[in-house]
């Protein structure tokens, strides 16, 4: 390809609303470029990295034994109703009516899709285990699309659902969809780990998200130092650092003006925050719940969810506190009538807490949960943080930032359920399908790839990934034959089966051409110059080396060919 032909400017600044690295890099070096909030174009170099991406995932999920088909982004509406994620995906799913007033949607995701696909396909236990994937283009409403291609509205999706007779057939097909992405992380050069996810509301049973660990990363990850122990916050396990038993006080009353928070309460009252007790007030499917938690520590709105099997799930603010006849600020669970009570595990075990009097500016001392109170619903709501104990092992847990490449889900039987999606068994017997579920998201690949393969220059791109083997740069065409020079180069490259990017631009400075081909990132750069045919041909170098070879003009492929080996 020759750059002065080359549709896209590289650009010497990005511009100020990009603050992650790969969200300046690709901008600066023309790869993509914005249509709307969450909407990008890939222009020629970054459309060339992405079709490698999704051949490394062709070829890894076709080793898997999964089978490519593509289904449509434009989905009936009643496909969603049967599933019931109509009303559970909420905002995210963008609706629209044809010319007959059908409702449809454009689908952020195929389970729908592929669960009806398989009914109209399968009837047989003999026809399983079955893995069918895409490769395609997904429309998800985000509500703050942000981070240039983490967070978007429209991107390409690799998407693949497994189908098996029972759980064990299940494993099977999880560890090889999850085997196909270490593979496919790795070959991309982008470093993952799977850390243990939410399994979300909808359920379903194991759950994993690989993660490449960087600091530009939206998700919050938690991680032992000695077990090696992963998770995402929403799904983390940790111990709850235990508080001394004692004798359960006789409940008072105290008197604590102005003292509205748990910081203020353990300043007026000298007491440790673990000897208090947070009440967090939510709306669920439009009733109020009352979350009763310890002092320390802080609600995990993801476990909450779960726990309450609630799709929407909303803080109450101060005023909606007060509808529901509650007092902020001193809000109690003592005496609490016709609001449902979720207590963290944590409140069971501490004794003599400080807690609300719902009574403005007096609180209860020595509260304890059984005879004073009792929680509708106690399970484990609480948010691991860094420094919490690890719940597998005596460790401690750290935190570090994350951007999820891909996802791997154990569904069951779900979706099979709901949407009638039975096959019969070498008995006869109609069964549900156990589905999984395995997602990578490839614009983020892409992103991570950039992140991860970069210097103060510009992009290093993986040999994998690279949009073309070898950056060719010719100077000084003003002067006799070197233009003639490099045109011979370019063909010798090409004629080994190299891809070659190379700059033929009459106009610019050598730093104008080097510093693009930094930018730009492939692998290897060969220049032809007036200085560079005086030192005896062409000079050759990695993108990652300071220094380069001079090799002759005729050893050019060669030198290259040697520098990729
Ligand atoms: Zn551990």
């Amino acid at each position: 390809m020759r750059m002065s032909g080359l549709f896209g400017k590289t650009l010497r600044n990005a511009p100020a609303d990009a603050d992650t690295a790969n969200h300046q890099l690709m901008l600066r070096a023309a790869l993509v470029q914005q249509l709307a909030a969450g909407v990008y174009s890939y222009l020629p170099i970054g459309w060339r990295v992405l079709r490698k991406i999704e051949q490394i995932i062709r070829e890894e999920m076709d080793r898997a034994g999964g089978q490519e088909v593509v289904m449509p982004a434009l989905q009936p509406a009643e496909l969603w109703e049967a599933s019931g994620r109509m009303a559970t995906m909420g905002d995210v799913l963008f609706h629209l009516r044809d010319r007959r007033d059908r409702e449809l949607v454009l689908g952020p995701t195929h389970e729908e899709v592929v669960v009806d696909l398989f009914k109209k396909q399968v009837q047989s236990y003999r026809d399983m285990p079955l893995m069918i994937y895409q490769i395609q283009t997904k429309m998800r409403d985000e509500a703050r699309p942000r981070g240039g291609l983490m967070r978007v509205r429209e991107f390409t999706m690799k998407d693949a659902y497994s189908f098996d007779t029972d759980w064990d057939a299940l494993d099977r097909s999880y560890h090889a969809a999850r085997d196909a992405y270490a593979r496919i992380f790795e070959r991309c050069g982008v470093p993952t780990i799977p850390v243990q996810a939410d399994s979300g509301a909808i359920g379903g049973k194991d759950s994993e998200e690989f993660m490449y660990l960087t600091d530009v990363g939206e998700d919050t990850i938690l991680l032992c130092d000695t077990c090696g122990y992963a998770a995402n916050e929403e799904k983390a396990d940790h111990k709850k650092r235990p508080v001394a038993a004692a004798d359960p006080l006789p409940l008072e009353e105290v008197s604590t003006p102005g003292q509205k928070t748990i910081d203020d309460l353990v300043k007026f009252l000298g007491v440790p925050h673990d000897a208090t007790l947070k009440a967090v007030f939510y709306e669920a499917a439009g009733a109020p719940v009352f979350v009763a938690i310890r002092g320390d520590l802080e609600v995990n709105e993801a476990k909450l969810r779960n726990a309450l099997k609630a799709v929407d799930l909303a803080l109450l603010d101060d005023q909606g506190v007060r509808k529901h006849g509650l007092v902020a600020g001193s809000a109690s669970p003592v005496g609490l009538k016709g609001i449902r009570i979720v207590a963290d595990d944590s409140v069971l075990t501490a004794p003599n807490l400080v807690a609300g009097a719902n009574k403005p500016d007096v609180h209860f001392r020595n509260v304890n949960h059984g005879r004073d109170w009792q929680a509708d619903l106690v399970t484990d709501i609480s948010l691991a943080r860094a420094g919490d104990g690890c719940a597998r092992c005596d460790g401690t847990l750290e935190t570090r930032r994350g951007m999820e490449m891909g996802h791997v889900f154990k569904l069951g039987t779900v979706y099979t359920d709901r949407m009638g999606a039975a096959f019969s068994d070498e008995t006869g017997e109609q069964k549900s399908a156990v589905m999984g579920c395995y997602g990578i998201g490839v614009g983020r690949v892409f992103a991570a790839a950039i992140q991860a393969n970069h210097d103060e220059r510009g992009i290093i791109w993986p040999r994998e990934l690279t949009p073309y083997d070898v950056h060719l740069v010719g100077l000084g065409f003003d002067k006799p034959g070197v233009r003639e020079s490099a045109e011979q180069v370019y063909q010798q490259l090409a004629d080994a089966g190299l891809q070659v990017l190379y700059d033929d631009r009459e106009e610019g400075s050598a730093g104008v051409k080097f510093n693009d081909a930094d930018l730009l990132g492939m692998p290897i750069r060969v220049t032809v110059s007036p200085r560079s045919i005086e030192n005896g041909g062409a000079e050759v170098k990695r993108r990652t080396e300071k220094d380069a070879q001079v090799v002759p003009l005729a050893g050019a492929a060669g030198a290259v060919r040697a520098l990729r080996a």
